[in-house]
């Protein structure tokens, strides 16, 4: 079976979420493949940060209480609308912080390392940031991380196989810390058997959801998995920086956060100013001080649009559109050295494709000047996410077509094969 040009375009035509594309900002009409590292603006997500400045204008001091979105409640308002994209009870999701600073708050509440269990697992594939936390909370905790920090080993370089995780899953381990998507291949976990083995074995599990969020559905508290945290400014489009989210199993509310500040504490007493916190009950317990309600205001028109196209529909166009990805893969650039490095399987494929080549760097720079927005991973991938709200089946098409050019003329060759700062 042959894909063409007329494919796309049907495609296009049956899909259901395509009307959400024209709510979106396309800097230089480009083809925008790169959602999974900082998602576009949306018109709605710029209305509802200008909502935010127009309320600091006119109510000063007392728009912490006031106007459309009262700052003292954004943060729990917020994560109660997350909660159905990470499949938690509304209580037990929070807009807060940082990726890495939730990853270091969860860690400093839920690893408690006594005589038998002093070690964390993780994985050699997981994103620099997550390990360099884990290091630092095991020497918090007075650890040597090259002794306690367990990394579950690829066999490829690309996946993981959860065979080798559970059996990592020692007598040792106080806690796991996993990606739900590796943030190169693409691989999802199967969180739900992970979470299952874990607490067979007494292990607190938890899972960072960074590419994943927005992206696929999840099952969090059906699931039982302990914490999990995630960043915004991905797949959710919530702008550069944007606050991150966790989310805390509600068997565990009343856990002392590890770190605490005022804002951890339950609404009706943080003004009280005692000297003794009064953890909220829920997961609120796990912020820590001023959210940053800038940052956070664009969420508010953000999610909404994730409410109104469904996390399943979502799931099934991005489950499309990287297929058809694939197929012209296959069909139109074998003749190339490209290696398909993300899972080809539905079930174990997350929202980006991962292209290995030697050239990566060089043929990434190609592809920007022909205005189709990759990115690229150090030393030999390419990264690209046809995302489901904003990208198009003939997008999938054009880049294929593109990236074919750059390989035939060989146009690539006019670059340096090296990665910029910011890649
Ligand atoms: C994007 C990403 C981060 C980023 O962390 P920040 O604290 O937001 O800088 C961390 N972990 C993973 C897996 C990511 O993909």
């Amino acid at each position: 079976m042959t894909f063409t040009l007329d494919d796309a375009k049907h495609l296009d035509q049956s899909d259901n979420l395509a009307s959400f594309r024209q709510e979106f900002y396309f800097p230089n009409d480009c083809i925008y493949l790169d959602g999974n590292s900082l998602g576009l603006l949306s018109k709605r997500a710029e209305q509802s940060l200008l909502s935010v400045l127009d309320a600091w204008r006119q109510f000063g001091i007392d728009g912490w209480t006031k106007g459309e979105n009262p700052w003292f409640y954004l943060s729990e308002q917020l994560g109660e609308k997350m909660a159905s994209l990470v499949g938690a009870n509304p209580q037990e999701v929070i807009v807060t912080g940082s990726t890495t600073v939730n990853l270091h708050q969860l860690v400093s509440t839920f690893f408690h390392p006594n005589n038998a269990r002093t070690k964390i697992l993780a994985d050699e594939l997981n994103f620099p940031s997550d390990i360099y936390a884990l290091q630092s909370q095991l020497k918090l905790k007075g650890l040597e991380p090259d002794i306690h920090l367990i990394r579950v080993k690829s066999d490829d370089g690309r996946t993981l196989q959860e065979e080798d995780i559970i059996e990592a899953m020692t007598d040792e381990i106080a806690l796991i810390v996993l990606p739900s998507v590796l943030y190169r291949s693409g691989q999802i976990l199967d969180m739900k058997r992970l979470t299952k083995e874990a607490h067979k074995r007494n292990i607190l599990i938890g899972f960072d959801l960074c590419h994943s969020i927005g992206s696929i559905p999840h099952a969090l508290s059906e699931w039982g998995v302990d914490f999990a945290f995630w960043c915004t400014y991905k797949h959710l489009n919530g702008g550069p920086g944007s606050v991150a989210a966790l989310y805390v199993n509600q068997r565990h509310f009343g856990q002392i956060p590890g770190l605490a500040g005022w804002f951890s504490s339950h609404k009706s007493k943080q003004f009280d100013m005692e000297h003794t916190l009064s953890p909220a009950g829920d997961v609120g317990a796990f912020q820590i001080g001023t959210p940053h309600v800038l940052s956070m205001a664009p969420l508010i028109g953000a999610l909404e649009i994730f409410l109104e196209a469904g996390i399943e529909n979502i799931r099934q166009k991005s489950l499309s559109l990287t297929r058809f990805f694939i197929n012209l893969i296959q069909q139109e650039l074998a003749e190339y050295n490209f290696t398909i490095g993300n899972p080809i399987e539905d079930a174990h494929r997350g929202g980006h494709l991962f292209l290995e080549h030697k050239e990566a760097a060089r043929i990434c720079k190609a592809l920007k000047d022909k205005n189709i927005i990759p990115d690229f991973r150090s030393p030999n991938g390419i990264r690209l996410a046809p995302v489901a709200l904003y990208n198009s089946y003939v997008d999938v098409w054009n880049t294929v077509q593109t990236l074919k050019d750059i390989m035939k003329n060989e146009t690539y060759k006019q670059y340096e094969n090296k990665r910029e700062v910011v890649a």
